[in-house]
C-alpha cells in the first residue's frame, strides 16, 4: 500500500509543481488523439497489470486534454480542483463511509452538515431552518430545486405550471424543468434590460398574462453570475415580485454564489436572504474537484417533502438525530461523504483563504476590463459584476454586414489566442454577436498570467485587424 500510494503522490505532486508550465490545452495532434482514444477503449485483461505502467499511460491520457487545473485556464466556468480537497477525497474513499443516511456514520453526517449550513446561513444569509444537500453539481441542484418547487407550488398537476428565466439563463434550467415534468413551451424567457439583466417589470407583465391565460406561474429563476457574462440578476427586486406574485424564488449561483463571502460580492449579491432556494457550484468558485455542488433552501422540510422515500429493507435505518439524511432531500440514495472534500479544506486553510483568493479574482478581471477597453480595435459591452470580461472585434460601422465581418473576425482571433496554448479561452453569442470570454476563477491564476494573456489578447487583435 505504502509504494502504491507513494507512485501515485509522486506523480501527483510532480504534475501539480508543472501545472504553470503545461500547455494550457491540448499537446497533441489529432491522430495521436485518437490511438489514445481507441487504445483506452479496450476492455480490461483478465490477468492484472503492472501499476507504474498503467500510471504512465494515465499520465497520457491526462496530458490529452485541457489543463483544467492550471493557471492558464480562463475558458467556460474554470474549475482548478485543490489538492487539499484531493487528499479529503483519498481519505474518503479509502474509508469509504456511507452518505445515503446519516445513522450509518452519525458524526461524519454532522461534519457534511456543517459544510452545508455553513453555505446556508454563512454564505447565503438564509435563516434558520434553511438546510441542503451537496449535490454532484449545478445542475443536480438545478434538478432538485424545481421539483421541490414544483411539488410544494403545484402538487401532482403539472399541465399549466409555467417557469420564469431569462435567455442568459443555463441550460440546466430548462433541463430540469423538462425532467420535472413541465412542459418546455411553459418555460418563459423573459426579456432583458440593455445591461443583460432580468427585466422586472417585463417578469411581471409576463406572469399576469400567464395567470390570466388560466396557466400557473409557480417558479422565477434568476442568475447570480450568467454563463456568459457574470452578470447579476436585480435579485432584491425579483424577490419582491416573486412574493408579491407567490411564486417560487430559485436563485442560480452556481458561478457566483461564493463571491458572496467578499465585500463587493455581498454588495452585488444581495438580495440571497430572500431565496426559496439557492444553487452553487463549490467545484467552480470554492476550486473543489468536479463532482462538487450544492443546492441551499430556505425550508428544508419543503425538500424533504418532495424527495422522501423509504423501504422494507431500511427499516433498521433509524432517523439521524439533528442531522437530516441526504437520501432524502434529493434523487440519490448510495453516495460518499460528500462534505468531506469540501470540510478538510474549509478548515486547513480557514474561510480567508478563500475570500482573498475570490477578491484577488475580483481585481483581475477589473484589470482586464481596464486593458482591453483601452483597446480600440476590440468592443468591451460590459463591466464585469464578477470575474468574467466580455470582448469582441469592433464592427467598421452600424450595418449588418460589418457585424457579421466582425464576428468572423472575433472568430479568428480566439483561434489565434488559443493556438499560444498559454491560455484558453472560450467564446459564446451576446445579443447575437460573437464574443470572447475570459472568465477567472482559479486559485492557481494570478496577475502574471492575467498580464500575459492579456498580451496575447492585445498582439493577436493587431494581428486580426491588420489582416496578417
Ligand atoms: C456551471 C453552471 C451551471 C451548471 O452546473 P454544473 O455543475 O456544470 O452542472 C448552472 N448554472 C450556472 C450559472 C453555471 O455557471
Amino acid at each position: 500500500m505504502t509504494d502504491m500510494g507513494r507512485a501515485v503522490l509522486d506523480r501527483i505532486i510532480e504534475r501539480t509543481e508543472q501545472l504553470a508550465l503545461r500547455p494550457a490545452s491540448h499537446p497533441l495532434p489529432p491522430e495521436a488523439t485518437s490511438e489514445l482514444v481507441e487504445s483506452f477503449l479496450a476492455p480490461p485483461p483478465a490477468r492484472g497489470g503492472d501499476l507504474k505502467a498503467l500510471l504512465e499511460r494515465l499520465d497520457d491520457a491526462a496530458d490529452c486534454a485541457l489543463e483544467s487545473a492550471g493557471p492558464g485556464s480562463l475558458a467556460y466556468i474554470p474549475g482548478s480542483g485543490l489538492f487539499s480537497s484531493a487528499l479529503a477525497e483519498f481519505y474518503n474513499r479509502a474509508t469509504n463511509r456511507y452518505g445515503g443516511v446519516a445513522m450509518a456514520a452519525p458524526v461524519l453526517a454532522a461534519l457534511e452538515e456543517s459544510v452545508i449550513r455553513w453555505i446556508a446561513e454563512d454564505v447565503c444569509g438564509l435563516p434558520a431552518g434553511s438546510g441542503g444537500l451537496l449535490t454532484s453539481g449545478g445542475s443536480m441542484a438545478a434538478f432538485s430545486a424545481t421539483v421541490a418547487a414544483r411539488h410544494d407550488r403545484l402538487g401532482e398537476d403539472l399541465a399549466t405550471g409555467t417557469v420564469y428565466t431569462t435567455a442568459f439563463a443555463h441550460h440546466s434550467v430548462a433541463k430540469a424543468a423538462r425532467l420535472a415534468g413541465i412542459r418546455a413551451a411553459h418555460v418563459r424567457l423573459v426579456p432583458h434590460t440593455p445591461d443583460l439583466r432580468m427585466d422586472a417589470a417585463a417578469a411581471a407583465e409576463a406572469i399576469r398574462a400567464d395567470r390570466a391565460a388560466g396557466l400557473r406561474p409557480f417558479l422565477l429563476v434568476a442568475t447570480a453570475g450568467t454563463t456568459d457574462t457574470g452578470t447579476v440578476d436585480p435579485l432584491p427586486e425579483l424577490a419582491d415580485l416573486a412574493r408579491r406574485e407567490d411564486l417560487w424564488f430559485h436563485i442560480d449561483a452556481a458561478y457566483g454564489g461564493f463571491f458572496r463571502l467578499t465585500a463587493r460580492g455581498r454588495e452585488r449579491l444581495a438580495g440571497f436572504e430572500h431565496a426559496d432556494s439557492i444553487t452553487l457550484d463549490p467545484h467552480k468558485t470554492l476550486f473543489m474537484p468536479f463532482g462538487t455542488g450544492a443546492l441551499v433552501v430556505r425550508d428544508i422540510e419543503v425538500l424533504h417533502a418532495a424527495h422522501g422515500g423509504t423501504g422494507n429493507y431500511l427499516q433498521d435505518v433509524n432517523d439521524g438525530g439533528s442531522v437530516p439524511d441526504s437520501a432524502h432531500l434529493g434523487p440519490e440514495l448510495t453516495h460518499e461523504i460528500r462534505g468531506l472534500r469540501a470540510w478538510l479544506p474549509l478548515h486547513l486553510h480557514g474561510t480567508d483563504a478563500f475570500r482573498e483568493s475570490l477578491d484577488e479574482k475580483l481585481d483581475l478581471a477589473e484589470h482586464a476590463h481596464a486593458v482591453l477597453s483601452a483597446i480600440p480595435e476590440l468592443e468591451v459591452p460590459a463591466h464585469p459584476d464578477l470575474s468574467t470580461v466580455i470582448f469582441r472585434i469592433r464592427p467598421a460601422d452600424g450595418t449588418r454586414a460589418a457585424a457579421d465581418r466582425a464576428d468572423e473576425a472575433s472568430r479568428r482571433l480566439l483561434e489565434r489566442i488559443n493556438a499560444h496554448r498559454r491560455i484558453v479561452l472560450s467564446s459564446t453569442v451576446v445579443e447575437g454577436r460573437h464574443t470572447l470570454r475570459v472568465c477567472i476563477v482559479s486559485h492557481r491564476t494570478h496577475r502574471d498570467r492575467i498580464d500575459e494573456a492579456l498580451e496575447i489578447i492585445a498582439t493577436e487583435t493587431a494581428g486580426v485587424a491588420s489582416g496578417e
